[in-house]
């Protein structure tokens, strides 16, 4: 972690220095990588510090415990010495996950940023209003500039990922969003959620006209980089993921659709529907099978860890949950690590 927190600052250094031949800047070289782990099943995931402890803590507390209150879960914690993880508290920003993306944002949700060439830049779910100030920081410390995104991509219209929208459109981005979610995040009702957290979402909610309405299976010719929407309803009518290959490799972005390890999107009430979920997951599962196979290799959800191979097991997982939340009639519950199920799966293993 001190090394890469030193790389951190020599990279911040080097970045004000770095300027692109033809007037327009270029990205940086010497961007700091995040640190990755390996899982149990041989993944290499990049963890954020709330995933790692309890998924820890689901090894090692005995299941006939019950699972300490998430406010209270610090002792718990202290008691299995989980509470000084190898794990960073904040994920060191702006950093570079692989060829062409970045991670600009990491609170409340992980905005990524996408260099399409010449043409300019992609944003992917810029979050809330206040921490625009924060992502435009980064993308100069990447040695871009703020005008160059010209896109925004939005996996679905809850306000904590689509808030900032409206800012980012005012500086010349066009604003992508999954058809079925236009009006929620054009209007800014019900569907955003804005409702559940009203400190972060006080005063004016910022509306605006969504530029590029999004239909399932559209490919977006996006500079040099080529997005095929797949949409998913189910966290929200107009969820959508979408499909990106880099050097050969199948990036998911999930949104809350589908994240890390049997982390699901929240059933909010009034809009969230767990049948078409189940079918979207489904969906994900066995995506291009017919004709070409799809195989998932990294995913870049909306929160929590980052996969960065084998992805497709991250998606089956969330399919098998969503299939055993529809067979018993339960909710499905978008933390895994206090349920019955995930607790039995992993208490006791290394
Ligand atoms: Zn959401």
């Amino acid at each position: 972690m001190r090394r890469s927190r030193t790389l951190f600052l020599a990279a911040l250094a080097v970045t004000t220095l770095t300027a692109g031949t033809s007037g327009i800047a270029a990205p940086a070289t010497d961007i700091p990588t995040l640190a990755t782990q390996t899982t149990e099943e041989g993944q290499t995931v990049i963890y954020d510090r709330y995933t790692w402890q309890r998924r820890e803590l689901d090894k090692r507390l005995p299941v006939t415990e019950p699972w300490p209150d998430d406010f209270k879960i610090g002792a718990t914690l202290q008691r299995y010495k989980l509470d000084t993880p190898p794990i960073p508290a904040t994920l060191p920003l702006p950093a570079r996950i692989m060829t062409d993306v970045y991670l600009v944002n990491a609170e409340p949700n992980l905005v990524y940023l996408i260099d399409a060439g010449a043409d300019g830049l992609v944003l992917v779910d810029p979050g809330l209003t206040m921490t625009v100030p924060a992502i435009l920081k980064n993308v100069e410390k990447l040695g871009f500039s703020p005008s160059q995104i010209k896109w925004v991509i939005n996996t679905h219209a809850h306000f904590d990922h689509s808030m900032a929208d409206a800012a980012f459109q005012k500086l010349g981005a066009k604003i992508l969003v999954g058809r079925p979610d236009v009006a929620a995040v054009e209007k800014g009702t019900y569907v955003t959620g804005k409702y559940a957290f009203p400190a972060l979402t006080k005063g004016v909610y910022p509306t605006l006209k969504v530029d590029w309405p999004v239909d399932d299976g559209e490919e977006l010719k996006l500079g040099n980089k080529t997005f095929v929407a797949i949409a998913t309803p189910g966290h929200t009518p107009g969820s959508t993921c979408y499909w990106l290959t880099i050097d050969g490799k199948n990036i998911l972005f999930g949104g809350d659709t589908i994240l890390f390890d049997y982390r699901l999107g929240a059933n909010l009430p009034s809009f969230a529907d767990a049948q078409a979920y189940f079918t979207s997951l489904k969906k994900l599962a066995f995506y291009g099978l017919y004709p070409n196979t799809t195989r998932w290799d990294v995913l870049l959800p909306g929160h929590g860890t980052m996969v960065l191979d084998r992805a497709y097991m991250d998606v089956l997982k969330g399919y098998q949950q969503v299939e055993l939340n529809m067979t018993d009639n339960t909710q499905v519950q978008a933390l895994p690590f206090a349920t019955d199920n995930y607790r039995k799966l992993m208490f006791g293993r290394p």
